[in-house]
């Protein structure tokens, strides 16, 4: 049976993938934390993913999300999209392809808003849904993202940290793909998260705005939130407008039991949960 590192008890409600229980990161975070996150570690490994966000002195800055890495030559960030090499940051993603897999799911979908979204209940009919009720026959196109800020132990998709399966997709493609399919009524970028991909997501989301015309085409955010607040409020303005979600993933509202989960605080997405809903 599993058992805490930390003060020894055993219980079937520790995690053995944390290695710690409850009470210890709430009482003696430090060093419960400090086990928690060497388990973070080990498991990163296999995805060739960096331990933690760099922290190399006279590196490269990325502020795409909270991680806010800082990388040294040869050094990628915590999210593995992103690094430096030959003194420049490179990246996965940039303003006009992002790194993905797409495929249209069918309406109702099990999207976790769909028990109260345009798409499963024709509200906001006629101007943000097609029908007055669940717009079956019609299509989410769900938009899968590689890489992530977070690092959750039991992601439920964790594929996206095998960035070698992630294909190059581009603005125009998805643009045009939609274009031409009157029966896609709204696009869902989920995976892994948005937070590193931000630059490519509201570009591509910003180009189908404007270009669908008057057809309903919403466009919904399923993340874990910590990306830059300024990008965030942005995505959030284009959901706003075109009638769809912002699902904000809030794992944990202690921080140290957060930070087991994810390896990463939940400050920014806390920050970022306001920011969108008071403006
Ligand atoms: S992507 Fe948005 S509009 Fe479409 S089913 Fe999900 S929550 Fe509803
Ligand atoms: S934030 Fe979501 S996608 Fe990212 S690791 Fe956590 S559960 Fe997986
Ligand atoms: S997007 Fe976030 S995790 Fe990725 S390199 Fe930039 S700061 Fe680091």
């Amino acid at each position: 049976m599993p058992g805490c590192l930390v003060c020894g008890s055993i219980s079937p409600l520790i995690s053995r993938a944390i290695g710690v229980c409850r009470t210890c990161l709430k009482e003696k975070p430090e060093e419960a934390l400090d086990i928690a996150l060497k388990n973070h570690a080990e498991t990163r490994m296999e995805f060739r993913l960096p331990p933690r966000p760099p922290r190399t002195s006279g590196g490269v800055p990325c502020n795409l999300c909270a991680a806010q890495c800082v990388m040294g030559e040869g050094e990628a960030g915590f999210c593995g999209v992103r690094g430096v090499g030959g003194g420049r940051l490179w990246s996965l993603s940039t303003t006009d392809a992002g790194l993905l897999t797409y495929y249209l799911d069918p309406h109702v979908t099990n999207c976790c808003n769909a028990w109260f979204c345009p798409a499963g209940t024709g509200c906001g009919y006629p101007r943000y849904a097609v029908t007055e009720g669940a717009e079956v026959g019609y299509y989410n196109l769900a938009l899968f993202f590689y890489g992530c800020s977070f690092n959750c132990l039991f992601c439920q998709n964790w594929t996206h940290k095998v960035l070698s399966c992630g294909k190059k997709v581009t603005v125009k493609e998805l643009v045009n793909l939609t274009l031409k399919n009157g029966r896609v009524t709204c696009w869902c970028w989920f995976g892994g998260s948005a937070e590193p991909q931000l630059p490519f997501a509201i570009n591509a989301s910003r180009t189908i705005i404007e270009e669908k015309g008057e057809r309903v085409c919403r466009v919904c955010w399923e993340w874990n939130g910590d990306g830059h607040p300024t990008l965030v409020k942005r995505a959030g303005e284009l959901s706003y407008i075109s009638g769809g979600n912002v699902k904000f993933d809030l794992k944990a509202f202690d921080p140290n039991i957060h930070f087991a989960l994810t390896a990463m605080s939940n400050e920014r997405t806390l920050k970022n949960f306001e920011l969108v809903y008071q403006e």
